[in-house]
């Protein structure tokens, strides 16, 4: 599989980095400006959060969850991270993903953070 370079990455990623390490497919990613980047070897790889039975991309007007209030509008600067989901934005919360959606949170599956 080619790698999806992420160019003139300056930034070097770490345990201590001040980034999210989440759980992706069997390694490690870190979250960064929504995206999720991987180290190999010299270069940053950028991977995508695929559409997939532990992430679907369904609306879900059911899911109700308390981890914040009905009001909140998800955006930048919100206080939850942004991540690339398949095509689209969600934001992470609580370790799952959040789609605002008309007036409710669309479910995307979890993401466990490493
Ligand atoms: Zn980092
Ligand atoms: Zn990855
Ligand atoms: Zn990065
Ligand atoms: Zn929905
Ligand atoms: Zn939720
Ligand atoms: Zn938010
Ligand atoms: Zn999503």
């Amino acid at each position: 599989m080619a790698c999806k370079t992420h160019p003139n990455h300056e930034h070097q990623h770490n345990p201590s980095c001040g980034h999210i390490a989440v759980h992706h497919e069997g390694h490690i990613d870190y979250l960064h400006d929504s995206h999720l980047h991987h180290i190999h070897g010299e270069h940053i790889d950028e991977h995508t959060i695929a559409e997939n039975a532990n992430n679907q991309t369904a609306c879900t007007p059911e899911h109700s969850c308390s981890s914040h209030d009905q009001t909140h509008q998800h955006g930048p600067g919100c206080g939850h991270e942004s991540i690339l989901h398949d095509k689209h934005v969600d934001f992470l919360v609580a370790g799952h993903l959040h789609h605002p959606c008309q007036n409710h949170c669309d479910y995307h599956g979890n993401i466990h953070s490493a």
